[in-house]
C-alpha cells in the first residue's frame, strides 16, 4: 500500500472531501486507512463497573485508500506516489516534485 501511518493525506471523495489529516492507522490487507478527524463515528461504550455511566466515544472509521491522496511533505501538494528502486531498496517518490517521501 502506498499510504503509510504518519502520512498527511487529503480526502478526495465523499462527505469529508477536501479535509486534510494525518494517517493514524493503516490497514494494508484491506487497503484502508484511518485518518485523524475524518469519518467520525460515535460509539457507545458500556459502563465497566455498575454505577458508572455509559459514554459516547468518538472514533474514526477507516476509509478506503483510493479515497485519499498523499500530501507530499516536500512540495505540499496532493500527489500520487511512485516508486524508485535502487539496488534492493525501494523508495516512495512524489510524482509532482520527484523527491523521496
Ligand atoms: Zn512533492
Amino acid at each position: 500500500m502506498k499510504i503509510k501511518k504518519g502520512d498527511q493525506v487529503v480526502v478526495i471523495s465523499g462527505k469529508y472531501r477536501g479535509k486534510k489529516g494525518k494517517v493514524i492507522r493503516a490497514f494494508p490487507k484491506e487497503d484502508k486507512v484511518m485518518v485523524e478527524g475524518v469519518n467520525i463515528v460515535k460509539k457507545h461504550v458500556r459502563p465497566r463497573k455498575s454505577g458508572e455511566k455509559g459514554q459516547i466515544a468518538e472514533m474514526f472509521a477507516p476509509l478506503h485508500v483510493s479515497n485519499v491522496k498523499l500530501i507530499c511533505p516536500k512540495c505540499r501538494k496532493a500527489t500520487r506516489v511512485g516508486y524508485k528502486i535502487e539496488g534492493d531498496k525501494k523508495y516512495r517518490i512524489c510524482k509532482k516534485c520527484g523527491k523521496e517521501i
